[in-house]
């Protein structure tokens, strides 16, 4: 019964009371007392019904206060339910949905109606349909939020990478009652996955044949190096022992043979160095030596290559103590061909070698020119292998771009650090910081 009905009837009994009332003054006398006295009772009967609907009307008000109350909460996490951003689902133990989001509709493209009541398997692609039910059939017995990767298809057909967090509830007394779903399209992710895969592979290979050009690089060398030392020996030994015979014509023509030669030698010889210092088998052989005297016989021996280009050429030292220890032939070969680049690269105006003391324990060479420079967008690239500004620099000037990477690996071999500056038809500075000793 209502509250409304209850007070209804409190009314209908207090009228009637009032009615009896009534009636009871009419009665014989004795009857008249009892009655009067019944009534009496009755009426403090009804006050304490009065009271009590009063407080009935009361709960009920905070009844319906907590009711409001309870169905915004429900609103609330039904609206949470609806827009979340991943699809969630409920399913009955057998996998047929109970109840999906705005999100869950949209990712399998189908309406809530449509949806509702359809079995979640329906949506797994044929092919995997018996793995799901595999795993599906073991929830249960697992107990706890399980995450799957699998691929899910929506109602036309598009078939889309999912991972699903699905989570087995338990009524009181553990019975198994359902599940919940949460459905995330991973496509994307799984894009950047395979693409990363791609990438590592390729990077392999990259390292593979990388790999394989040192080795080709180191074997070529040494199968073109015996041919051409017995080439370059029998023509100077030509030279030699026929010198006064031979018409001068053919004079030049072996003294050429003689050039190209060495050249060719030097060329195999860089390779080779790239080759072992990219395998890590060059080492370094320090000895205590001068620095001061290895600069200057470095640079007097390029002296005549800078006269033939009327640039000057000069060194200067500024070093209390010029005893280092390092490779003193590798120290030699980075200088010459810092200062040979210096003398090819540069037409008018001169090179500049310097030695300073950084520090104590540090010490630097400068070679400086004044000629065409490096353009500020290849100077990042400068000690990388075969690297030249110009590609026509090979023909031009000679060199397959290899002595500035020997230069920096060798540099790095010794702990020590090489640098450029630059400025186009102003002139180049190469600065490298060695420690004093490399052994240490
Ligand atoms: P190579 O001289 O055999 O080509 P290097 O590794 O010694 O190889 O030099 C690479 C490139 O760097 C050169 O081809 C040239 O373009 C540029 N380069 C090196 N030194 C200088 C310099 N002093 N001035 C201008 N450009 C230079």
């Amino acid at each position: 019964m209502n509250l409304d009905k209850f007070s209804q009837r409190i009314e209908e009994v207090r009228q009637r009371s009032q009615f009896l009332e009534s009636r009871a003054s009419e009665s014989p006398m004795p009857q008249q007392n009892a009655l009067l006295e019944a009534i009496e009772q009755l009426n403090t009967a009804l006050e304490e019904l009065y009271v009590a609907q009063e407080e009935l009307h009361q709960q009920n008000e905070q009844l319906n206060i907590a009711n409001q109350q309870a169905e915004n909460e429900r609103q609330r996490y039904q609206e949470l339910f609806d827009f979340a951003p991943d699809g969630y689902l409920v399913t009955n133990t057998d996998g047929k949905i109970l109840q999906a989001n705005q999100a869950a509709t949209q990712l399998l493209n189908i309406s809530k109606s449509f949806l509702i009541g359809k079995a979640l398997v329906n949506f797994v692609p044929e092919e995997e349909r018996r793995a799901f039910r595999n795993q599906f059939s073991g929830l249960s017995d697992i107990g706890r939020m399980q995450e799957w990767e699998i691929r899910l298809q929506a109602r036309q057909g598009n078939i889309f990478d999912a991972s699903l967090s699905v989570t087995p509830v338990f009524a009181p007394q553990d019975k198994f009652q359902g599940l919940r779903w949460l459905v995330r399209d991973i496509t994307s992710r799984k894009q950047a996955e395979e693409k990363l895969r791609l990438i590592q592979k390729e990077n392999l290979e990259l390292q593979e044949v990388a790999h394989i050009k040192t080795q080709m690089m180191s074997v070529l060398s040494h199968e073109l190096r015996t041919p051409l030392n017995s080439i370059l020996g029998f023509s100077q030994l030509l030279l030699q022992r026929y010198y006064n015979l031979f018409p001068v014509e053919l004079r030049d023509m072996i003294e050429r043979i003689i050039k190209s030669g060495k050249h060719l030698l030097a060329l195999i010889e860089n390779m080779l160095d790239f080759s072992k210092l990219e395998r890590d088998k060059l080492e370094l052989n320090p000895e205590e030596f001068n620095l001061v005297e290895l600069v200057r016989a470095s640079t007097e021996e390029l002296r005549c290559l800078a006269e033939q280009k009327n640039l000057s050429l000069v060194l200067h030292a500024n070093i209390e103590n010029p005893i280092v220890i390092n490779d003193s032939v590798r120290l030699r070969q980075i200088l010459v061909n810092l200062i040979s680049n210096a003398i090819k690269f540069t037409d008018t105006g001169g090179v500049f070698v310097e030695v300073q003391q950084r520090n104590q324990h540090q010490v630097v060479l400068m070679v400086k020119d004044t000629g065409i420079g490096i353009p500020e967008s290849e100077l990042a690239h400068i000690f990388q292998e075969f690297w030249q500004v110009d590609k026509s620099t090979t023909r031009k000037y000679g060199g397959i771009g290899l002595g500035l990477a020997i230069a920096d690996k060798l540099v790095r071999l010794m702990n020590g650090r090489i640098t450029v500056e630059s400025t186009i038809n102003q002139g180049s500075t190469f600065r490298i910081q060695l420690p004093r000793n490399v052994s240490r």
